[in-house]
């Protein structure tokens, strides 16, 4: 026999049992559908997030492919701006090819003047120095493992279109110290792309000269500075667009890019070349302005 808990109430109207194990009985089994429904409500609240998450992820991937796609597009749009700017630094050596083309009528004929009039053998050892000081002459940097390209015409490495190479291409190691290869003013000196030639230095000389020293890792000299012949003025890099680290160095002349090669094999000992090899400067106007040059001003005081 179980136990039973009843309640027996007595009063006027005769006596009534409540049997109090049968109230805990429904009030467990009330308990029981609450837990129930708690249950289901649970699973039905689980997979309602689940559904959430798995549809967010979806979107997520969504997002991540669009983002791919613009990611892409920029790339794209990213390498047709360096063509653009490689085209217009081509047309730019077209243009100075252009004007070197139309130079070499007007100079040719003066050169051949030029054993008629100055003798250069005559050329005393300080005018000499002048020259050698103030026009570009030797090589820009101390050390370079090859010339990787040479001043002229050639299919690029990177676009596969003929251009004029219009300069020389030294394979050095970054941070190879370059300098001026004459005495001149800083007329341009930033880092950035510079129409293909990354960090960039151009140098202004005397009686029309400039250099150009392109894909730079450092530049150590500032617009409107005022350089001496071998100091260093940057370090070689790979900057802009290059292959592998090297240095391009271009001399020109009115605007007109030269064969720096003409220009890096002069010295002292070979004076008379350049003006054999470079015929699209007046070299018989120059030297003889020079030479008035040095005579208004007495030898002791040309410090050179
Ligand atoms: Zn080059």
């Amino acid at each position: 026999m179980s136990r039973r808990l009843i309640l027996m109430i007595t009063d006027h109207e005769g006596t009534r049992c409540i049997n109090i194990h049968s109230i805990f009985r429904q009030l467990g089994l009330y308990l029981l559908m609450f837990v129930f429904v708690l249950i289901i409500f649970g699973v039905v609240s689980i997979r309602a997030f689940k559904d959430e998450i798995t549809s967010i992820s979806l979107l997520n991937e969504i997002i991540m492919k669009q983002y791919e796609k613009i990611q892409e597009k920029n790339a794209y749009l990213n390498a047709q701006i360096e063509q653009r700017s490689e085209e217009i630094m081509l047309v730019g050596d077209r243009v100075g090819d252009l004007e070197s083309v139309i130079g070499v009528d007007g100079t040719t004929q003066p050169v051949d003047d030029l054993r008629e009039r100055i003798d250069i053998a005559s050329l005393t050892g300080s005018q000499k120095a002048f020259v050698m000081k103030f026009i570009p002459n030797g090589y820009p940097l101390d050390y370079y493992k090859r010339i990787s390209a040479d001043f002229g015409y050639r299919v690029h490495p990177l676009f596969f279109t003929k251009h004029l190479h219009t300069g020389i291409d030294f394979a050095t190691d970054i941070g190879t110290p370059i300098y001026a290869t004459a005495d001149g003013v800083v007329e341009f000196a930033q880092m950035g792309h510079n129409g293909g030639f990354g960090n960039l230095i151009k140098l202004d000389h005397s009686f029309g000269f400039r250099t150009y020293y392109a894909h730079l890792n450092k530049i150590v000299v500032k617009r409107g500075g005022f350089v001496k012949k071998g100091q260093i003025i940057a370090y070689s890099g790979n900057s802009g667009v290059s292959t592998g680290p090297h240095l391009h160095y271009e001399v020109r002349f009115l605007g007109s890019v030269l064969n720096p090669r003409n220009f890096i094999e002069w010295t002292m000992s070979n004076f008379s070349s350049i003006f054999e090899n470079e015929r699209s400067v007046l070299w018989q106007s120059l030297l003889m302005t020079i030479n008035n040059l040095m005579e208004q001003v007495p030898q002791e005081e040309l410090q050179l």
